[in-house]
């Protein structure tokens, strides 16, 4: 490819930012602030030039176009190396599982199974940090990493709204900063380990990186995807579900979505809204949106089709599979038992409906 054909920020701006196809994932920043280049800035969930100056300090490198989830460049190639050859992606297994843990089990969204997960990894100390999504007094997403199992809790359960979860990868130095003060031992920046939980565009954004051995990507040593069907944009969502149930946002104890919008208050009270009424706050990129489960991840983890209180789980990868292999072993998460007349089907039943989810989705 010539010189002239780079694609650079102001592309990204043209092609994905200014035409509302941005999904906040914050990819972008985290490679060019990685690099010292200084140039933008995610300001609200819009990614910017930091200034009118910074705009000539641009190296024109062209990664943070090649990189963001939502540009063509570099798709067939992710295809080929996470063998994606349909609308799930690559399977080696499918099946339904939940926490054995009576503390996650009490805060996870579905079955628990990403919060155990971590704590998995953090108790065999095959990770260093994980970046999930926390939240604040008024229940909206805030990412962040974390470096203890004990923070654990704070990120259980869904918030249907955008979570910049790439974001806080753009400061590694103060990440190693942090581990080195968490744990009192001298690491190497370059040799940390971190798991990442992301919706299925942010994980595509992740391993676009990844397959280009860029950093900061080149520490995220797991990927897992939650399924995704829509995400809402925060201010819409709340102002919503306020003047429907009359629960403020601040008074949010949980939310989930199961055909209709449930909200559960602090108090316990829970208040369903009609997902049809939800339509005006859904983000425009998720409406052309064709990933559902996270194709371009280690593991995918959702809620559709399992049974009330587990998770459906799909290893993509061995490292994947030998992940929730361990899990099993170790009995921190127990499989769900297939009725013995279900068995034959249930398998294919179950990729079936995450089809049918998918292009409902890709339909809406
Ligand atoms: C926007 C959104 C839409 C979803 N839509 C569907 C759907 O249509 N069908 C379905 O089956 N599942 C959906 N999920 C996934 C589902 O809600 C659960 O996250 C999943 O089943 C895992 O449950 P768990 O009990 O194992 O997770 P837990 O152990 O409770 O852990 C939940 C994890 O989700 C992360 N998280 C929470 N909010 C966000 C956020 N806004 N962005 C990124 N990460 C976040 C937290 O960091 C935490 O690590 C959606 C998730 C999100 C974030
Ligand atoms: S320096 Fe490179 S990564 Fe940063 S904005 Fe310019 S083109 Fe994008
Ligand atoms: S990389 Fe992510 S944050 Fe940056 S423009 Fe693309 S979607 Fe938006
Ligand atoms: S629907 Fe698609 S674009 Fe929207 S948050 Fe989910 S994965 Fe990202």
């Amino acid at each position: 490819m010539g010189l002239a054909e780079v694609k650079t920020f102001k592309n990204l701006e043209d092609d994905v930012i200014s035409v509302n196809r941005c999904c906040a994932c914050g990819a972008c920043i985290a490679y060019c602030e990685n690099q010292a280049f200084n140039v933008i800035e995610m300001v609200g969930y819009t990614p910017k030039f930091k200034s009118d100056k910074t705009v000539e300090n641009c190296k024109e490198c062209g990664y943070c176009y090649y990189i963001c989830p939502q540009t063509e460049p570099l798709l067939d190639r992710l295809k080929e190396t996470h063998l994606v050859k349909d609308e799930l992606g690559n399977i080696i297994d499918i099946f339904a599982a939940r926490t054995t843990d009576a503390k996650i089990k009490e805060v996870g969204q579905d079955g628990g199974i990403v919060s155990t997960i971590l704590s998995y990894l953090f108790d065999t100390n095959n990770i260093d940090a994980a970046i999930v999504s926390e939240h604040d007094e008024n229940f909206k997403p805030i990412p962040k990493i974390i470096y203890s199992k004990d923070d654990l809790a704070k990120s259980a359960g869904t918030r249907y709204s955008i979570s910049s979860n790439i974001l806080p990868l753009k400061d590694m130095t103060q990440v190693a900063e942090e581990i080195i003060s968490q744990k009192k031992r001298i690491y190497d920046a370059d040799q940390l380990r971190i798991a990442f939980i992301g919706t299925p565009c942010q994980c595509r954004a992740i391993s676009k990186m990844k397959l280009l051995n860029i950093k900061p990507a080149h520490v995220i040593s797991i990927v897992i995807s939650l399924f995704c069907f829509e995400n809402f944009d925060y201010d819409k969502l709340v102002e919503i579900l306020k003047s429907k149930t009359k629960i403020n946002p601040s008074d949010i104890k949980k939310t989930n979505i199961k055909k209709n919008f449930f909200v559960t208050s602090k108090a316990d009270q829970v208040a369903e809204v009609s997902i049809k009424d939800l339509d005006v706050a859904v983000r425009n990129h998720c409406l052309e949106c064709d990933e559902f489960v996270g194709r371009f991840s280690d593991l995918s983890i959702g809620a559709s089709g399992a049974p009330a209180g587990y998770s459906m789980i799909l290893t993509r990868t061995e490292k994947g599979h030998s992940l929730i292999d361990s899990l099993l072993a170790t009995g921190y998460i127990e499989r769900y038992i297939i009725p013995a007349d279900q068995i034959s089907e249930w398998r294919p039943k179950k990729i079936n409906w995450l089809k049918k989810m998918t292009s409902l989705k890709m339909k809406k």
